[in-house]
């Protein structure tokens, strides 16, 4: 069969990666791609963007299976067009896909099912919400209520950086549509982790779970980002703590949004934070994978995805049992100069390594040349994933890979996996 992965990030490289390893699979397909779908033979980009223009192409081409990487097309109701058109596509519904692109609507339906999350006020009007503000005090998160690239959350130390949050969305409209709602919700403290399954309505099949690393810097520190690294399987999710995200957020995630009239189908990610007493609360829905974490995830899976998503389209779900490498993996991004706010983009790229069975290097913003030469094209240019049987050993392969690998400006953090190797408390 043929198939057609929407995006062009690390994520979607990997998951175009993993699918070109089936047997089952003829021909991958990326729209658009990046540099390195490029340089992989069983790959081919496609230089189609918008949604119905991607539902000819399906067409055209025998596609069996869509897959959409990124939450925009998600949002925009890609899977809607796919579907009046009768082509079969792994994502969530536009509908479905509010429980990413409006916190709001997720807030809402996690208080009417009961899934723990922070306490939480939504408001349009600022004077009312610099009211909560100091009622509530600090620390206090406010976010955007709808899609804002990464940039819609600030977590506010003081009463004045919240009330200036406010300000920049609900009076200066800095973030335009996504910021004309915020909700205001309790700072929660603790671990995060990343869950993700696959969810075919009713059935859902978790992956392995996996930690990113959101800050620039080492230490946690600097701004936000995408995710400047990733590892899988992250040990704070015992098992125990595995039942019960499964068994508190969800499983009655996917029933109520059934209960509601919305199946959900695609990939869910929960972001849980795990309190000092190992209570697991909500921080939000993304309604795919994320990115760095699918890199050391599907880096790490050995079943054939093609058939997984076969199954996953076709409500059987049930069926599936996955199986894992039983080895760690680590992904380093290294991103341009000046991200993230201000991307430097043209610098050449030397020295990836070839992959190997514990080494594999997944593009993001880079692209070939006239000349055949691997630019940079974007903020995050490259994961670079080790995989061996200690966390330390795959920090070492992973990071002796990234230091092959130059590019002008070239940033990345240093401690990737820290959190996995710090001692445990008594
Ligand atoms: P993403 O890029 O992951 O989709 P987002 O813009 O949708 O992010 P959130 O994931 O809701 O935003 O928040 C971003 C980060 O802010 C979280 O990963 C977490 O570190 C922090 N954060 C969010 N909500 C809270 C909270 N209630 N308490 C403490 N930290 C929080």
């Amino acid at each position: 069969m043929n198939i057609l992965v929407i995006g062009s990030g690390g994520r979607e490289h990997a998951l175009a990666w993993k699918l070109a390893q089936s047997v089952k699979v003829q021909k991958v397909y990326v729209a658009p791609g990046n540099g390195g779908t490029a340089l992989d033979p069983r790959l081919e980009n496609v230089s189609v963007s918008s949604p119905s223009e991607l539902a000819d192409f399906a067409v055209a081409n025998d596609i069996a299976i869509t897959v959409v990487g990124p939450e925009a097309p998600l949002a925009a109701g890609i899977v809607n067009i796919f579907q009046e058109r009768g082509l079969k596509i792994f994502g969530p519904t536009k509908e479905a896909a509010q429980l990413e692109s409006s916190k709001d609507f997720a807030k809402a339906f996690m208080e009417r099912h009961g899934i723990p999350t922070a306490r939480y006020q939504t408001f349009t009007d600022p004077e009312k919400a610099h009211r909560y503000i100091d009622r509530q005090g600090a620390p206090i998160v406010i976010k955007a209520d709808g899609l804002a690239a990464g940039k819609g959350v600030v977590v506010a130390t003081t009463v004045q950086q919240a009330h200036d949050a406010v300000n920049m969305m609900l009076s200066d409209n800095k973030l335009g549509d996504a910021g004309a709602r915020v909700v205001i919700e309790e700072f929660l403290e603790g671990e995060e982790a990343s869950f993700i399954v696959l969810v075919d309505g009713k059935n859902i099949l978790p992956l392995a779970t996996s930690q990113d690393h959101k800050r620039l810097k080492d230490n946690d520190e600097g701004p936000n980002t995408g995710g400047m690294g990733a590892f899988s399987p992250a040990p704070v999710v015992t098992p125990a703590l595995h039942a019960r995200i499964l068994r508190e957020i969800i499983v009655p995630t996917v029933n109520g949004m059934r209960k509601d009239g919305i199946p959900y189908s695609g990939f869910l990610y929960a972001g849980v934070m795990i309190d000092k007493d190992g209570h697991p609360k909500t921080l939000e829905f993304n309604c795919r994978m994320g990115d760095p974490e699918t890199q050391p995830i599907l880096s790490r899976l050995k079943s054939d995805l093609a058939f997984i998503l076969e199954h996953a389209v076709n409500g059987t779900l049930d069926r599936i049992e996955l199986e894992w490498d039983r080895r760690i993996a680590l992904g380093v991004v290294l991103a341009s100069a000046g991200y993230p706010e201000n991307p430097q983009k043209g610098a050449v790229i030397t020295g990836i390594p070839k992959e190997s069975e514990n080494c594999i290097v997944f593009h993001a913003g880079t692209r070939l040349d006239h000349d055949g030469r691997l630019l940079t094209s974007g903020g995050r240019v490259l994961c670079v994933v080790g995989l061996a049987d200690s966390m330390r050993m795959a920090q070492k392969t992973a990071y002796d890979a990234v230091e092959s690998i130059y590019f002008e400006g070239v940033q990345y953090r240093h401690d990737i996996g820290w959190r996995a190797l710090k001692p445990y408390k008594t």
